[in-house]
């Protein structure tokens, strides 16, 4: 079998390999990515939260995704019933970014591959890697070329960037089950007919809780040439009431929210809807012996707040630091400056995400009276920035959101 040699192999050549790739380059170092799909290629994912904008600026993909012409997002709409509330991204509590794209992630994620290969990084479409080798002292994969051949790759480093395929979960058993029910999604792109200058705003992603279940949700992300993606999440046992193909059983769930019928009267529904179920993952560690878990490879919570872009940029901007200093000789603790920085984030995610199934977080942005700071603290969680420990929302997720759901209440 052909033999072939790199510095760092990053398996999937979505946003967590590709932004690795472009980091890694910036530090000069040699860099192959193997893709199993042909790009462009349909992915769910597709509105990015502020934060993220600094990790793509740090990969110098800035310009490429500025130019790409996406649909600006400053901010997020939640409705329930008559209820209505948004928060405005600018104005939060954290420093940094305020705006970013809603974005096909087809062309984003072609975007940033491409980026990533322009800047040296060495990038195949439709390489598979089908198999992996830890136990050496360095590692190597098992590739399947397009045309079918079988070929070694040995790397000093392996980046498993693979999202929901999660090559090395799989094959090196890291997977722990999730904590969360079991759910799942059905979504489409719609053509949305809605009125440009209308009352409905563009430049955020709107949540409509389901009129009569608290833990059923509705996507609504518009997108910058008139369309925009349709999605709903619910329970795997929820969805499987609603009988027929996908189109139809989302139409249904659709049509049991009035706003959100109203709102998308005029909607051509010219793509088949897709359902993806059970997508909540988690692995027993995110790094090992000369690898690490980028993305979804490593955990994926839930959709509900935008965050998995967002972790997967950081993910990668922590690996690739953590790379840097290992190349230069420094002995490296990766569960101190790879695994656990990563999870602290991915923890202020996860209280959020269970205060908004326990119907809690709902409560306190619905809330009228709430004061300008805490929403502008609320409002930086929701923009990404749950790394930012001066944030109480952050520092403290748990017993802060449990004050506030209290004092919503009284
Ligand atoms: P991916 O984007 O999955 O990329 C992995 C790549 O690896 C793929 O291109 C794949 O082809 C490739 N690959 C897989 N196996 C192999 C192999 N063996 N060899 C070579 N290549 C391989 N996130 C947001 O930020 N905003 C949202 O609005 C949002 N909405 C979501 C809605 C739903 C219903 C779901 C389920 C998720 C949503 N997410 C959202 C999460 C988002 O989809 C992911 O977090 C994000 O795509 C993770 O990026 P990644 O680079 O880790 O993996």
């Amino acid at each position: 079998m052909r033999t072939e040699k790199t510095e760092i192999l990053i398996i999937g050549a979505g946003p967590a390999g590709s932004v690795a790739a472009g980091m890694l380059r910036q530090q000069g170092r040699q860099v192959l990515m193997l893709e199993k799909e042909q790009f462009p290629r349909f992915s769910i994912g597709e509105s990015l939260l502020p934060q993220s904008m600094e990790y793509i600026e740090a990969a110098g993909m800035l310009r490429d995704v500025v130019e790409a012409g996406f649909q600006y997002k400053n901010g997020a709409a939640f409705a329930c019933g008559d209820k209505r509330t948004e928060f405005d991204f600018r104005q939060k509590f954290s420093k940094g970014w305020g705006t970013t794209y809603q974005v096909q992630r087809a062309t984003f994620d072609h975007v940033l591959a491409k980026a990533a290969e322009r800047a040296g990084a060495e990038l195949r479409f439709k390489h598979e890697v089908i198999a992996i080798d830890i136990d050496g002292e360095t590692p190597h994969v098992i590739a399947r070329s397009p045309e079918g051949e079988e070929y070694r790759v040995d790397a000093q480093f392996l980046l498993d960037a693979s999202g929901f395929g999660r090559i090395l979960p799989r094959l090196l058993k890291l997977e722990t089950p999730s904590n969360f029910p079991a759910r799942g999604a059905i979504f489409t792109h719609v053509e949305d007919g809605m009125p440009l200058g209308g009352s409905f705003d563009r430049n955020k992603i709107l949540v409509t809780v389901h009129p009569e279940h608290q833990d059923v949700w509705y996507w609504t992300i518009p997108f910058s040439n008139g369309r925009c993606s349709l999605g709903v999440v619910a329970r795997t046992e929820f969805l499987a009431q609603y009988e027929g193909d996908e189109t139809t059983r989302l139409k249904a769930i659709v049509g049991e929210d009035p706003g959100l019928s109203k709102l998308l009267a005029n909607a051509t529904w010219d793509t088949p809807a897709r359902q993806i179920i059970g997508y909540a993952a988690n692995v027993k560690s995110l790094w090992g012996k000369n690898y690490a878990l980028l993305g979804n490879a490593g955990e994926f919570l839930d959709p509900v707040f935008s965050s998995g872009v967002t972790i997967a940029f950081k993910s990668a901007s922590l690996a690739t630091a953590c790379l840097q200093r290992q190349f230069a000789g420094e002995r490296i603790d990766w569960e101190a400056d790879y695994g656990r920085p990563l999870r602290d984030g991915v923890d202020t995610f996860r209280a959020f995400v269970e205060a908004w199934y326990a119907g809690s977080f709902q409560k306190i942005i619905f809330f009228e009276n709430a004061s300008t700071e805490v929403r502008e603290m609320i409002s930086a969680i929701l923009a990404g920035y749950a790394w930012d420990k001066s944030n109480p929302y952050v520092a403290e997720s748990k017993r802060r959101l449990g004050v506030l759901e209290e004092l919503c209440a009284g």
